[in-house]
């Protein structure tokens, strides 16, 4: 309930071996069951859609992995008019009432947990362990943005209102915890939503939104609405019933909307090329360790990936150092998603321009310390690869590659790495990996990224502790962080009803 005090959710104990069991048996009965069809969801009834198509399964390219159904123009408009009809209904609940239905959606989708897990598996190609993460994030969105506005529903003279009508516009990488915290963050203010789930990943997110309208959320205040990116899409991004468009996605999509409709409130969390500073103070196991999960988990299809380290030199030039690397990489699981233990799972299609050509390309002044390989002649599978001598101002150190890469860049010492990761048109995550406190200071002053972490890896916020959002081209609209206190604010305006004479 609302009254008790927020607290994150823990992981699932994987070294036990009934959940190991557990995990596995859906997983492989969801992997070999006849394809599921997802369908639309408009104003609480069940539609068709006007076309249908067909869900992958990444470690398993080529095959029919679900169904699910298209909107056309005609469903595209009834999921608007149903979104305005809901509003004053889901108004009126008040703030307390929202935010208990959102205390019950927490509820919900921790009892959701094996069912998204073997989605996710399936539709994202996610590691188990990476999916089980996500859904403990998404379990705190839920309790975080239940709580995270209603104490303060009412300033002197003003009173908060919805913005009427949010899109959430998911990215297939997070494909549970994404958009179940924008559409809980917007409903929660009292707006009603429509979701256009990533085309990747519709059948995630509709096991997503049955935990939510099982928790209780009327039907009818959340339209789910897998659309083309086409012109319906465009049309529905751009209608003017759209209060809010929430994005999660890559800088040029934020751009395009933008160029569609200057006017239209965007917030969206864009792209990355985050990178980890190892300085001659660091331990370095530990640099390491936090280095390769936050180069390899997800294969490296994180916003916040670490795509590039800049090494000081004296660790640069450890052979030491670069084999322990290298080793600690060779030695991840590469395999399906399916196989509980796979760490280096099938990137979500076969790589397109940028990707292969930092899996299969060096540019003057690189070699590589791991070469990638394709792995099972699954074009989607490849083992990790790191590059050495990444020129700093090269094509890798500029180009986003949301992939199983990682670049290392030698720099003179501290002051001249901080140069190097700085030099960058975004500024999403950060690390630094070093014991001297002197250093710390001088990089946490200077860094330019929204997630600066130290001596952690820097991939893997956690909900209120860390909240999420970058600088620079990683962000576009006032820049409030996911899971931090001013998100929910967000999605409200405000009206001065109540001054006093
Ligand atoms: N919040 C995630 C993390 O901290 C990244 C989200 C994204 O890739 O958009 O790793």
């Amino acid at each position: 309930a609302l009254d008790a005090p927020f607290h994150n959710e823990a992981d699932t104990d994987w070294s036990l071996t009934h959940n190991v069991r557990w995990i596995r048996g859906r997983v492989d009965e969801l992997r070999n069951a006849p394809p599921a069809f997802v369908p639309l969801q408009i104003a609480g009834q069940t539609v068709n859609g006007s076309a249908e198509e067909a869900g992958n399964d990444p470690s398993r390219p080529g095959i029919v992995a679900y169904r699910h159904a298209l909107a056309g123009p005609e469903q595209v408009e009834q999921a608007l008019v149903a979104a305005v009809d809901a509003r004053s209904v889901w108004k009126d609940l008040g703030w307390q009432g929202r935010g208990e239905l959102l205390c019950k959606a927490a509820a919900s989708i921790a009892a959701n947990r094996r069912e998204a897990i073997a989605a996710m598996v399936l539709d994202a190609g996610k590691s188990v362990m990476e999916a089980d993460a996500e859904l403990s994030e998404a379990i705190d969105f839920a309790d975080y943005y239940a709580r995270s506005f209603s104490k303060d529903e009412d300033f002197d003279g003003l009173s908060s209102e919805p913005l009427g009508t949010v899109l959430v516009t998911p990215p297939w990488n997070f494909p549970y915890a994404i958009p179940c915290g924008g559409i809980l963050a917007a409903l929660v203010a009292g707006n009603t939503v429509i979701l256009k789930p990533a085309p990747e990943t519709v059948l995630t997110a509709w096991v997503m939104v049955n935990a939510l309208w099982d928790a209780g959320i009327p039907r009818e205040v959340l339209q789910f609405l897998p659309c083309p990116d086409n012109e319906i899409g465009r049309s529905l991004v751009t209608d003017l019933r759209i209060g809010a468009v929430v994005l999660t996605g890559a800088y040029e999509t934020a751009r395009m909307f933008l160029s569609w409709n200057p006017q239209m409130r965007l917030f969206a969390e864009t792209s990355g090329k985050n990178s980890l500073v190892i300085t001659a103070a660091a331990d370095p196991d530990l640099a390491v360790k936090d280095l390769v999960k936050s180069a390899f988990g997800h294969s490296g299809q994180k916003c916040s990936a670490a795509s590039l380290a800049i090494v000081e030199a004296e660790v640069y030039d450890d052979p030491g150092f670069r084999r322990q690397l290298r080793d600690a990489a060779a030695s991840l699981k590469v395999g399906p998603s399916w196989e509980y233990d796979s760490i280096a799972t099938p990137v979500i299609r076969e790589p397109g321009d940028a990707l292969q050509r930092a899996l299969t390309t060096l540019d003057p002044g690189e070699e590589w310390l791991l070469e990638p390989q394709m792995v099972d002649g699954n074009p989607c599978l490849w083992s990790p690869g790191i590059k050495l001598g990444v020129a700093p101002d090269g094509w890798y150190r500029r180009t986003e590659c949301f992939g199983p890469v990682l670049g290392l860049i030698r720099a003179d010492h501290l002051k001249h790495a901080i140069r190097i990761q700085n030099d960058s048109q975004f500024g999403l995550t950060g690390g630094i990996h070093s014991l001297d406190p002197a250093e710390l200071d001088q990089w946490r002053e200077q860094v330019e990224v929204g997630n600066a972490y130290i001596n952690r890896p820097i991939t893997g916020a956690i909900v209120q502790r860390q909240p999420f959002g970058g600088w620079k081209r990683s962000c576009f609209g006032p820049g409030a962080k996911a899971g931090g206190p001013n998100y929910v604010a967000l999605f409200a305006t405000w009206k001065n009803d109540r001054a006093p004479h």
